[in-house]
């Protein structure tokens, strides 16, 4: 690498895995590397890990202390960024109230008085700090994105600035209520959009359908019981036209496409983003979104092109950490 070239270090940490990668000023990607996450009782062992790794690949990509702008962690629950803290981490509860920055810049070694600066944040922002400053939204200054996964994320972006508001909960897309009388969510309410078409959402979904005796390739795929179904099979089965699978993405891009009328109305965006790994189902699920848009956001006249999957992918949590530190350059 250049010699003098400044760079951030950016870590999606997940309760399986953690990634980190090295980012330039213009949101490049130079490096990145996967670990398992180490996990144990009640010792914030992942930080630790995090604190290593961090140090291993600045090594391996031969970047200097005095390189390092700062660390930027996103975190898979709710934090307060202001003193570092996470609040909850809903599948790491050893991490539950600890002091994410300082545990991280005190397990850092870099060689003797060397400081580092280290910001946190929640995952969902990270996603869309990332789309916003170097992905599909780089061009807009106003936009709504939405990460399908396990669960379903969200964040919205207001005026060039990712807002969370005063209690961290703008953008909790995912617990919009899109049926009131729905499958149970995990926040305990029924009918979030995250209670339908997150992963168990949309796996029930299959199974029900299996129940009723409609026929389908994921009988077989999923084993006798289901047990092994997957939202990535069902997409890829609606991919290859399996009438079962595309039934699934079309009430799941349905509910999607109701909560986003719900955010356009809220937020006026000039962008919607989708991210996760359901977004890569292409045409089969932006296609009911798209016509429910169109069909139930008349007031708005959203023009549905700008409904747009994610750009930076999987690495959207790495480039979205490291802008926590690269957006206070500015
Ligand atoms: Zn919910």
């Amino acid at each position: 690498m250049a010699r003098r070239q400044m760079v951030a270090v950016g870590v999606d940490l997940g309760g399986t895995t953690f990634d980190v990668g090295i980012v330039t000023p213009q949101g490049e990607l130079m490096e990145r590397q996967s670990y398992d996450t180490p996990r144990s009782g009640s010792e914030p062992q992942a930080l630790i890990a995090v604190a290593a790794a961090v140090g291993g690949i600045m090594e391996k990509a031969a970047v200097k202390p005095d390189q390092l702008l700062g660390i930027g962690l996103g975190i898979p629950g709710p934090v307060d960024p202001d003193s570092g803290v996470i609040k909850q981490a809903p599948n790491m509860h050893e991490l539950d109230g600890v002091n994410a920055v300082e545990t991280v810049a005190g397990e850092l070694d870099l060689g003797d008085g060397v400081q580092v600066k280290v910001r946190i944040g929640n995952d969902a922002y990270c996603h869309t700090l990332a789309e916003l400053r170097y992905g599909a939204g780089r061009d807009v200054a106003n936009l709504v994105m939405l990460t399908l996964g396990t669960g379903v994320g969200g964040g919205v972006a207001l005026d060039n600035e990712v807002r969370r508001g005063p209690r961290q909960i703008m953008g909790e897309v995912g617990h919009i209520i899109v049926e009131p009388n729905g499958r149970r969510c995990g926040c305990g309410n029924h009918g979030c959009l995250e209670a339908i078409v997150g992963r168990d959402g949309m796996i029930d979904q299959a199974v029900r359908l299996l129940e009723q005796g409609m026929p389908s390739v994921l009988a077989e795929w999923g084993g006798r019981k289901h047990e092994k179904l997957t939202p990535k099979m069902i997409a890829e089965a609606a991919d290859q036209g399996d009438e079962l699978a595309l039934e699934v993405m079309k009430t799941s891009g349905h509910y999607i496409g109701v909560a986003l009328c719900s955010c356009i109305v809220l937020t006026d965006p000039d962008l919607i983003v989708l991210g996760g790994g359901i977004a890569n189902a292409g045409h089969v699920l932006f296609e009911p979104i798209r016509r429910t848009v169109h069909h139930r956001s008349l007031i708005s006249c959203f023009d549905t092109d700008n409904i747009v999957p994610s750009e930076l992918g999987g690495e959207s949590g790495m480039i979205g950490a490291a802008a926590l530190i690269l957006d206070e350059m500015e």
